[in-house]
């Protein structure tokens, strides 16, 4: 984000591996992001009517495109982010696998649910829980995953039927542009738009939106969290992390070093489930130390012209980005850590080199920070429960994993680690898995961002409906015309309170 921002109506995206004009997007308004939001909102009634299988179909024709599209896509990716082949490439094959999941299961996550009465007084009602769409979802995504990020959030807000108005990044608005043009050509209904611009794009869309999806950093997500407040709007938060990753004496070594690598370094380590900290068991620490430097120094950094797979990751997406990294590691070193391999930006643009620290202490930048780069901090630690209580000392609680022999172990370790996911054995596995819940905890978000039902119900509104079973009667039990009838109500309330042995020990209704 830029605190001043400039007073220009158009933004040039630059390759920032290569310094080469990526495109242009137009800068809108709060006059333009509000006209196009009432047009959304004017298409959102019919798109709720057509129910989950009339909106299956679309979805289905999207996923088609964005599969016929996929070079082109991963093209924009890489010369907007400086990506590799590699980690471009992923984007919209994630998304194609999220459409098809939400439109598949959103018949059976919307299903009316028909809960029974509490009291035997309601037996003669007709009980509905219906879950209406929020009319108009607005969705704020940050420049890590550019394609990926309104694919995680905006085909399950499609699926509930609600409209949908996205703010990309300022730094990478080119994919959000293809994003919204492949709904547009398959001439599906237009409830999926576009608003591009700085902040304060983003600022007027929370404006004028029912529900808000925010990805991005901590400090941002603490400013749309107050917006949404003073409008009551619900929002959801996605926000940074600052990930441990624990490896037991009795771990694969050599796994846990590969898998650390990638988890570490998928995406130059612009991934807020990116791990951070890496905490290791004395017994083993050297010679996991020795396996890690090893695998890091072995990852190939650069960016391909064509469509090989030459290079494991990209450059920085920012050099604002790059510089943050370069600071935590100039700050660790002269606090006493040691680099052990990397260290530096490197060639032409924001590349910076793989990096991995020791004698790293806990209260030193690259271990309280979210650095967002391609660093790996190691500290060696005299057993679990020291690697437990540091990895739990932080303000994030994004995701961790464990790595160990012994996979109940690692369960049992994740259920002392406080964060909203855990892998053992493996790093991301969460993230890919949908009909799991994705969500931080402690300043790494707030609500619920996705995963298996909830993923969609949050983008709705309950709505509680009631209807007589029986013909209709000419009065009821609690109108003012029947003070008798009010007074059987309370006796028979109080008799089944009495039968049920008194307070808390009846079952919810
Ligand atoms: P921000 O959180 O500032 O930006 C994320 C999104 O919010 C962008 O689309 C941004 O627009 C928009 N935005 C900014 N200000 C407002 C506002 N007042 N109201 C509504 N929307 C707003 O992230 P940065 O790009 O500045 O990155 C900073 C740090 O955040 C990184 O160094 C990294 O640590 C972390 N980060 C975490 C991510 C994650 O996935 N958890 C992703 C990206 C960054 P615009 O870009 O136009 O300013």
């Amino acid at each position: 984000m830029t605190a001043v921002e400039p007073r220009i109506d158009t933004i040039t995206v630059l390759n920032p591996a290569t310094g080469a004009v990526a495109g242009t997007v137009p800068v809108d308004d709060a006059e333009t992001v509000a006209a196009k939001a009432r047009e959304l909102r004017l298409f959102q009634p019919e798109w709720e009517a057509i129910g989950p299988q009339g909106r299956r179909k679309w979805m289905l024709k999207w996923q088609e495109w964005i599969l016929d599209n996929k070079d082109h896509i991963t093209e924009v990716l890489m010369a907007e982010t400086g990506k590799s082949h590699w980690d471009a490439n992923i984007e919209p094959t994630l998304v194609a696998d999220g459409i098809n999941y939400w439109s598949g299961n959103a018949e059976e996550f919307l299903a009316d649910k028909n809960p029974s009465a509490h009291s035997p007084l309601f037996k003669v009602k007709k009980f509905t829980t219906a879950y209406r769409p929020q009319p108009l979802v607005g969705v704020i995504t940050p420049w890590n995953f550019p394609f990926a990020m309104p694919g995680l959030d905006i085909p399950p807000a499609l699926a509930a039927g609600c409209a949908v108005l996205l703010k990309p990044s300022e730094v990478t608005p080119l994919s959000g542009v293809e994003f919204v043009r492949g709904w547009t050509e398959i001439g599906a209904p237009p409830v999926l738009g576009l608003a591009t611009g700085y902040g304060a794009t983003g600022a007027a869309l929370i404006d004028n939106v029912d529900y808000l999806q925010f990805t991005g950093s901590t400090a941002t997500g603490k400013k749309v969290a107050v917006a949404c407040a003073e409008r009551l709007i619900p929002f959801s938060l996605e926000l940074g992390g600052k990930d441990p990753a624990i490896v037991l004496a009795d771990a694969d070594l050599d796994r846990a070093a590969n898998g650390i690598t990638w988890g570490a370094l998928f995406n130059s380590g612009q991934v807020c489930v990116s791990t951070e900290r890496v905490y290791v068991e004395a017994p083993v620490y050297d010679e996991f130390v020795a396996k890690l430097a090893a695998k890091v120094r072995n990852v190939k950094q650069g960016q391909e012209s064509g469509r090989d797979y030459t290079y494991d990751i990209g450059a920085m997406a920012t050099g604002a980005q790059r510089d943050i990294v370069e600071r935590h590691i100039a700050e660790s070193v002269a606090a006493g850590a040691k680099v052990l391999t990397g260290g530096k930006p490197t060639g032409q643009g924001t590349f910076f080199q793989p990096t991995v620290l020791t004698d790293v202490t806990h209260d030193m930048p690259c271990i309280v920070e979210e650095t967002f780069g391609p660093t790996l901090p190691v500290i060696k630690v005299a057993d679990e429960d020291e690697a437990v209580r540091l990895a739990n000392d932080s303000v994030y609680g994004l995701s961790a994993t464990v790595w160990t022999g012994d996979v109940k172990r690692g369960e049992r370790v994740a259920r002392r680690l406080e964060c909203g996911a855990v892998n053992v054995n493996d790093a991301m596995t969460n993230v890919f898995a949908f009909a799991l819940p994705m969500g931080g905890w402690k300043e790494s978000g707030f609500g619920y961002r996705a995963g298996g039902p909830n993923g969609i119900l949050k983008f709705c509104r309950p709505q509680a409906i009631t209807s007589p079973r029986l013909p209709t009667q000419k009065s009821e039990l609690l109108w003012y015309s029947s003070p008798k009838r009010q007074g059987l109500f309370a006796l028979a309330a109080m008799r089944a309170f009495a039968a049920r042995g008194g307070r808390g020990s009846g079952r919810r209704g």
